[in-house]
């Protein structure tokens, strides 16, 4: 009996060692409400501000969505997935795993008595919702803005009469690729919407009103199955799962290798649904900053930006022009003026998979460097494959990646990066931007920092 009081007693200490560091760790942003379509969402910890970062609840929040998590305790991971998507998150760890691509975190995940709290921005991008901060009532607003399965696409789910009866729905008896051709079979006439998506490279096949015959592999909730495709110049597997409950619908997903587009050959109305699939282009847009009455910075020796954006980009374009695989499309040729929002227009309206834009620094004599600047967290693994080769190249002292608040590539919705390519209030630097053979090799290798991220040889 005493033995049991003893126990009782340590553990009643032990408790009351950590309720105030529980209470005092939940009720650190306890003032900052969340909400999610509008419904004030309870989590157990609330969201925090770590310097600008917003961190909110993934748990509750996901699971509002209809996402499952996982927990791995021994790897402090968190995996959250969402029909065919899967986004995996380390506490303390400045990296995440989305679809097995990497992207950076401003901020680590953090676990809060139990709760795993992560940035705002990745539960934005990655679970399609609008995120909003009401400064008056210092809450966090978010809101469902689309499908939010599939990162990059923008079309809305397709829209069908939904049939009350899930038996009445035609049966996919097939899915076969046959060399470039992709092949659906089922038992009643059915429909599709066919989109590519970048960032991986995938073409994807809505099929609402669907299901499977007992001769397709089923894939359980959460899950997809897996077609494996061997030694495929374009596509790398395929893969398939319901994606939307509510509507049946049958989502396939063609990982490609590189960027691919597609023609249908039949409609579906037989039963019999296939489409060609073709390498396609990509498009990239080239950006020459200023122009006309814009000149940009001027030069120790009194030479303008504009001049040496046009020339670098010009030579951009030429190389670029000698790929078969890349389409490329310029914001400027002349010494024209562009406002900012065109040279968005220019990129928009030419649905570019790409945005590169083109500029020289000023600012104090001493300053020195090559900058590569991103907006959005998609354009990180863009501007960094540039970086990588456009540091080197022009010798510079290498300053980085680095996020700016640039128009032209916060405006944009495809991967975007601006280049500052040395300082030309820097006399040593200023001789190197106006020398032919350093902008050669500094072409060059902006060139092929877009290839390499485009996997084009
Ligand atoms: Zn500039």
């Amino acid at each position: 009996m005493k033995k049991i009081v003893f126990s009782v007693l340590s553990l009643l200490l032990v408790l009351s060692f950590m309720l105030p560091q529980i209470s005092q760790a939940a009720t650190a942003g306890s003032n900052i409400p969340l909400y999610l379509n509008e419904n004030l969402l309870t989590p157990e910890v609330s969201p925090i501000l770590v310097g600008n970062t917003t961190m909110v609840p993934i748990r509750i929040i996901s699971e509002n969505l209809g996402a499952k998590v996982t927990w791995t305790q021994e790897e402090s991971k968190v995996t959250i997935q969402k029909g065919l998507n899967q986004i995996i998150l380390w506490i303390n760890k400045n990296e995440s795993l989305v679809n097995a691509k990497k992207y950076p975190l401003e901020e680590a995940p953090q676990l809060i008595a139990g709760n795993t709290l992560v940035p705002v921005r990745l539960i934005a991008e990655n679970l399609g919702l609008d995120v909003k901060w009401d400064n008056t009532t210092h809450s966090v607003h978010m809101v469902k803005t689309a499908d939010g399965s599939t990162p990059g696409t923008v079309q809305p789910p397709p829209i069908v009469p939904v049939d009350p009866n899930p038996n009445h729905y035609p049966e996919l008896s097939s899915i076969v690729l046959s060399g470039n051709q992709l092949q659906v079979q089922a038992s009643g006439p059915i429909s599709s919407k066919v989109f590519y998506v970048a960032g991986p490279d995938r073409l994807v096949m809505d099929i609402p009103a669907s299901t499977f015959s007992s001769t397709v592999p089923k894939p359980l909730p959460n899950t997809n199955v897996e077609i494996p495709v061997a030694n495929h110049p374009l596509i790398s597997k395929i893969r398939y799962a319901y994606n939307d409950p509510a509507t049946s619908t049958i989502r396939i997903v063609i990982d490609l290798k590189r960027k691919a587009g597609f023609t249908q050959v039949d409609n579906g109305t037989t039963g019999k649904l296939s489409i060609n699939i073709a390498e396609t282009k990509y498009k990239v847009v080239i950006d020459a900053g200023h122009g006309d009455q814009d000149p940009g910075a001027k030069s120790v020796t009194g030479k303008k930006e504009k001049d040496f954006n046009l020339a670098m980009s010009l030579k951009v374009q030429a190389l670029l022009q000698q790929n078969p695989s890349i389409e490329v499309v310029m914001t400027r040729t002349t010494d024209t003026f562009i406002p900012l929002a065109g040279r968005v227009d220019i990129a928009q309206k030419a649905g570019a998979d790409i945005f590169v834009s083109i500029h020289a620094n000023a600012w104090m004599a001493s300053s020195r460097g090559t900058e590569t600047y991103y907006n959005r967290q998609e354009s990180i693994p863009l501007a960094d494959a540039i970086h990588r080769y456009l540091a080197p190249a022009t010798g510079f002292p290498d300053s980085g990646v680095r996020y700016g608040n640039f128009h032209v590539i916060r405006e944009t919705t495809m991967p975007a990066v601006l280049l500052e390519v040395g300082y030309l209030t820097n006399v040593i630097e200023d001789a190197a931007l106006s020398n032919e053979d350093f902008r050669n090799r500094v072409a060059d290798s902006i060139v092929n920092g877009i290839k390499d991220y485009l996997k084009v040889k």
